[in-house]
């Protein structure tokens, strides 16, 4: 058997490249009123609302308003990367919010294009990667990437700056309330992403997205996954000293955040064939923390030389500043305690009726083959709200273009076009 060896280089990708720009440059629509009617409206122009933009584009849906609150396609997702000093994605070239089925240039194509601008262990990495390896991608090729696809998706210029407060049902569309004005559409597209995990009441402290005081000279990092890992990292690289507070027996090191057989088509299969209480177990067992294999070397050398302590198997029983303390009632104690808890998905419970949402054990009503609320068929949800659906992947990069496709095949067939993608929607094949 082949052992997997991480090589903590292939972290290390450059970051703010002069990557050449799209040939005509797109301007965000600042300054301009939000029109008072559209055909589709998408909540969140991150990932997931740049895939689904991008798709309707493709099936010839062009009156589509992207409402998100930075006003910038992907820029929440990069904001929380950069916070981190994260240099690689997670996920492989495969993944990328590009259209399927279009023949659009790809992720892996865009890195391939660029080839004089990338490291030579960012050519191993694609060349991996075209032999059907597992590839590292450099956050700085995504990034330019989906500047390239909202650019050329005409994406950027319908994205608006502004917060959706509620959804308003009507005979014929909704009407979708802004902090800048409203505005009536036929259908709305949730794209909202996560929101972090808040810790429980009464902890104090900060969290992962949020930078460690230039004065804490031992911090205390509380959470199991990448964004403890990155947090870590950055702080022993400062020369500081960290306590790890890991709930579980063990720390898990893994390259994807969940199996990738739910990257796949049988994955899926898997959990479609479950009841919703299989479904909700498979949920909890694959949406567990880990950490990316890379990091394994690094944060057992710094436990090895003492800068590193890492306590296994404590949950945590309260918070204060600068002092954790832990079930079995010892105290961790540091300059600043960092919660990095994993993120919770907004299902549109604060946006919509919640007879529209009805949501179970946390996650919204969605007709499966549609990923329409089946309380109101004219609002859809891509994104980790999917996830009872589509699996744990939904979360992801490659979840969103499964999401995608079924999304904007059903827009596009209830507004009379017909696409080969409709046909697949129809005919339940495409899972
Ligand atoms: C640090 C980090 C690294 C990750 N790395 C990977 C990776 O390598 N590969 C991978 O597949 N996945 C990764 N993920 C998972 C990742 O969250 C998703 O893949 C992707 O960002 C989700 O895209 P999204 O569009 O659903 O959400 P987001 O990127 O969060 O975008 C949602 C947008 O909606 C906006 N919004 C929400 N509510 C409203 C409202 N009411 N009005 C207006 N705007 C609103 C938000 O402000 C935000 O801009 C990572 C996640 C994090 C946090």
């Amino acid at each position: 058997m082949i052992k997997f060896m991480p090589e903590p280089r292939l972290l290390e990708s450059p970051r703010g490249r002069a990557w050449p720009r799209p040939l005509s440059t797109p301007a965000s629509p600042v300054g301009v009123p939000l029109p008072a009617r559209a055909n589709v409206v998408i909540v969140g122009a991150g990932p997931a609302g740049l895939a689904v933009a991008s798709a309707l584009w493709h099936l010839g849906i062009r009156d589509v308003v992207l409402v998100d609150r930075d006003g910038r396609p992907c820029h929440r997702f990069f904001d929380r990367i950069d916070r981190l000093g994260q240099r690689v994605l997670r996920s492989p070239y495969e993944h990328h919010p590009g259209v399927e089925g279009y023949r659009d240039c790809e992720l892996l194509d865009f890195a391939r294009l660029h080839w004089s601008l990338l490291t030579d262990d960012e050519r191993g990495e694609i060349r991996m990667a075209q032999s059907g390896h597992r590839s590292v991608v450099p956050v700085d090729v995504f990034d330019a990437y989906c500047r390239h696809v909202a650019a050329v998706h005409q994406v950027t210029e319908r994205t608006w700056q502004a917060t959706v407060t509620r959804l308003r049902p009507r005979h014929d569309g909704l009407n979708v309330s802004t902090d800048r004005g409203t505005i009536d559409a036929r259908f709305v597209v949730l794209c909202q992403g996560e929101e972090r995990r808040q810790a429980p009441g009464g902890w104090t402290g900060g969290y992962w997205d949020e930078p460690v005081p230039a004065s804490a000279r031992t911090v205390v990092v509380v959470g199991a996954g990448l964004s403890s890992a990155h947090i870590i990292a950055n702080a022993l690289t400062s020369g500081r000293r960290v306590h790890w507070v890991v709930r579980e027996v063990e720390e898990r090191y893994q390259c994807a955040d969940v199996n990738a057989s739910f990257f796949r088509p049988e994955g899926r299969a898997k959990f479609d064939a479950g009841s919703w209480a299989d479904r909700l177990t498979l949920m909890g067992r694959h949406r567990r923390a880990s950490v990316m294999f890379e990091f394994q070397p690094l944060l057992r050398a710094a436990e090895a030389d003492g800068s590193l302590v890492v306590h296994r198997g404590h949950p945590v029983a309260d918070a204060r500043i600068g002092a954790v303390r832990l079930a079995s009632g010892e105290t961790v104690v540091g300059d600043h305690v960092v919660f990095a808890l994993g993120t919770t998905p907004s299902i549109g419970t604060e946006l919509l009726p919640a007879e529209v949402v009805a949501a179970r054990d946390g996650w919204p009503d969605l007709d499966e083959r549609t990923l329409a609320y089946r309380a109101n068929p004219r609002v859809f949800a891509v994104g980790a709200a999917a996830c009872m659906v589509l699996g744990p992947a939904a979360r992801n990069i490659d979840g969103h273009r499964v999401a995608t496709a079924r999304v904007a095949a059903t827009i596009a067939a209830r507004s009379g076009i017909v696409t080969p993608t409709r046909t697949l929607v129809e005919a339940g094949a495409l899972v």
